[in-house]
């Protein structure tokens, strides 16, 4: 069987004007085995070359209407034709028309006359050229694309000369940067953050002591712009075994960075909320458990489920129930802590962690902020919706000491709100709830007694021991609450204290207690909480507000208690000084209960010391403390301080007292705090019994 063949000339077009030339390379390169085609002078060459593209080019110099020259610059300026090869037909003996020649671009020159042996070897060695560089080309054009489209590049580093050179991908990677540059210009592509990570890679590899042989890192572009390199490297050596080149290619990792991010994004956040997912949330409870363990210290498991969602999915629509979702995500999010973390479970079941409570107060403080905001309407397309929330809380370690137990028990609460009614809040104890409930009820309350004049004050009386007179008393004081009736300290103060309402109320005793007794001719003791007293200013305003009334500062006596001088010392003498300075006596009260160092009364400017009821209600049996309160006694007067002994309640204590030296007495013995009133009438019968 006969195949048709079918051959693929190549094709050579001649340019001269002379026929007799044209007719013989003609004659040569068809027998070599070429097809011919021919033109009369540059500017059909020209054309002819436009519209057939042929494989070579054979052009005379001198020609009509166009020359040799002009017409191979005319075809290096052709895009559809520029990379022919062009052989131009220059005389023997013209070295001048050699270099004219290839200054107009052509491949080779063939000198006439011409040796027509060589004539077709130095055509089909023109070609070659052409092939091989087409080849070449396209191989280059092959691999610049696919290194486009891996993001690939590369880079060599030649370590003499300190300069690196960069793949035309790889300057694009960065940004448009030049084409060669030193190590440390190109450093300062790289993000400041990863140039240790960079230097310490190089240092291995130059060691080789690399463990890896690709190193990533951030490079950054104009405007902030931030992408990833996967940079891989190798040495090469010099004979010495000395590395001079380090060399390698880059990769924009970037997209498979975020979509690396965003699939972690996905395995720990909630896609409608953006708040942890269950695995986040385990972890961070986890962690707060474990701080809670290490600081001995609380946290709180809070269950927060919403209702009536399918109300809402039913009025309003799927996308509706996320976007109510959202913005209660949001609500919540913005009253809990820094360091408590809300997570969505699944439905419309929130829960949370909250991280450092001290106690069960704390917590229920934070989740009624929490109940507060899920009340709130959400307005949606114009709409208003309202969800309710029951929650439960359990605390840690009180209701169990790891993640499950406290999210059984917080459901647990939760579901004991349900069976009380519907909304609002449970602790997983009951008797915690009721203590909590009472202790933030009583809180609202005492926010309002001031301006509701619910305080009083109760004043005991003193007496003088060696004097047998009624000398002053101490302003105690009492909240009377419409519906709780009197309230004692032990019930309230702490609060006070806590919420720092204690200094707004404790102004207003200093000022009741003045204005109360000063028609009366005795000095009165008032209390001073810890918080009251490192207040700055302290000094100043109480002398400000004695003068205001015009009470004779030498008529009230100040009460702390020795805790103040366990920090702080210097402020606190600091103070004393102040008021001592301006005429106010300071006494230490329920002195022995704490730290109980008589050492300290001689640094302290004070005026008196209180000594604690415990030690006197068993005076009169109990050896020890007559031990006590007898040393107590001899060393004060040594420093010039007065004694005060609380809590007699008996006659038997109020004579070892004065047979000890005491300076003054009081007790239920002599009288329990009073009103005013009473106290005026009591003054007058009872005194002269003592
Ligand atoms: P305190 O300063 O040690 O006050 C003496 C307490 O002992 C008073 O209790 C008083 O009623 C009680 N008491 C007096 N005589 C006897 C007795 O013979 N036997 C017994 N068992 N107790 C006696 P009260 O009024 O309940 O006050 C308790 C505490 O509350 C006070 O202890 C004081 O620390 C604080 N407090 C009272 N009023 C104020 C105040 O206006 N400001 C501040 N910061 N604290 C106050
Ligand atoms: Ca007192
Ligand atoms: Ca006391």
């Amino acid at each position: 069987m006969i195949e048709e063949i079918k051959m693929d000339y190549e094709r050579i077009l001649i340019v001269d004007d002379e026929e007799i030339t044209r007719m013989m390379l003609r004659r040569v390169l068809e027998e070599a085995g070429y097809a011919v085609l021919e033109a009369v002078n540059g500017l059909d060459g020209v054309e002819v070359c436009l519209r057939e593209r042929p494989n070579a080019v054979l052009l005379d110099v001198r020609m009509p209407v166009m020359n040799g020259f002009d017409a191979c610059r005319a075809i290096r300026q052709e895009p559809a034709i520029c990379f022919t090869p062009v052989l131009i037909l220059t005389a023997l003996d013209d070295v001048v028309a050699v270099q004219l020649a290839f200054e107009a671009g052509a491949t080779d020159f063939v000198t006439k006359p011409i040796n027509w042996a060589l004539l077709a070897q130095r055509v089909r060695y023109a070609l070659r050229a052409r092939r091989i560089e087409l080849q070449l080309r396209e191989s280059e054009t092959r691999l610049a694309r696919a290194q486009r489209i891996a993001r690939l590049g590369y880079w060599r580093y030649e370590m003499d000369a300190d300069w690196i050179n960069l793949s035309e991908e790889l300057r694009q990677l960065l940004g448009g940067a030049a084409r060669g540059m030193t190590g440390r210009e190109l450093l300062r592509h790289v993000a400041r953050d990863d140039w240790p990570r960079v230097n310490r890679f190089i240092r291995d590899l130059l060691r080789d002591r690399a463990a890896e042989n690709e190193v990533e890192c951030r490079v950054v572009l104009g405007e902030g712009q931030i992408r990833s390199l996967l940079v891989s490297a190798d040495a090469a050596r010099d004979e010495r075994g000395q590395v001079n080149t380090l060399f390698g290619v880059a990769q924009d990792v970037t997209e498979r960075r975020d979509a690396e991010a965003r699939l972690s994004y996905f395995a720990h956040f909630d896609p409608v909320t953006g708040l942890p997912n269950r695995v986040l949330f385990r972890d961070r409870a986890a962690q707060a458990i474990a701080a809670a363990r290490r600081k001995g210290n609380r946290c709180a498991m809070v269950k927060i489920a919403i209702h009536q969602f399918q109300k809402v999915s039913a009025a309003f629509g799927i996308a509706a129930v996320d976007q109510a979702l959202l913005r209660l995500a949001d609500r919540f999010q913005s009253v809990l802590g820094a360091c408590d973390t809300l997570s969505r479970f699944e439905g419309a079941d929130f829960v949370a962690i909250l991280a450092d409570i001290h106690d069960a107060h704390e917590a229920a403080l934070i989740v009624q902020r929490v109940a507060h905001a899920g009340e709130e309407p959400i307005r949606l397309d114009g709409r208003e919706l309202r969800v309710a929330t029951t929650i439960g809380i359990a605390l840690y370690p009180d209701d169990g000491a790891d993640i499950d137990r406290l999210l059984h028990h917080a459901s647990s609460a939760q579901t004991r709100v349900r069976e009380l009614g519907g909304t609002g809040y449970q602790f997983h104890t009951a008797d915690l709830h009721q203590q909590t409930m009472a202790r933030l009820s009583r809180e609202a309350a005492l926010y309002q007694a001031l301006e509701r004049d619910e305080f009083v004050l109760h004043f005991q009386p003193q007496l003088d021991l060696r004097r047998r007179r009624i000398t002053g008393v101490e302003a105690l004081l009492r909240w009377r609450h419409p519906e709780w009736g009197l309230q004692m300290p032990d019930q309230f103060i702490d609060i006070l204290e806590e919420t720092g309402l204690i200094v707004e109320v404790g102004d207003w005793v200093i000022r009741q207690a003045c204005q109360e007794i000063r028609a009366l001719p005795l000095t009165v003791s008032v209390n001073l909480s810890p918080r009251q007293f490192r207040r700055p200013g302290l000094a100043r305003r109480i002398l400000a507000l004695l003068d205001d009334l015009a009470f004779p500062v030498e008529r009230l006596d100040l009460e702390i208690t020795e805790q103040l001088f366990l920090r702080d010392e210097q402020e606190a003498i600091a103070t004393l000084q102040a008021l001592r300075d301006g005429g106010v006596r300071v006494s230490i009260d329920d002195y022995g209960t704490g730290y109980s160092s008589l050492g300290y009364l001689k640094r302290l400017p004070v005026s008196l010391l209180k000594i604690d009821k415990s030690f006197i209600k068993t005076l009169a049996e109990d050896r020890a403390d007559q031990a006590i309160v007898r040393s107590t006694i001899e060393l004060c007067h040594a420093l010039n301080v007065s004694v005060v002994a609380e809590g007699v309640e008996d006659r038997r204590a109020l004579d070892a007292l004065a047979a000890m030296g005491c300076d003054v007495a009081q007790g239920y013995y002599l009288s329990r705090p009073l009103p005013m009133d009473r106290l005026i009438g009591w003054l007058e019968e009872a005194s002269s019994a003592f």
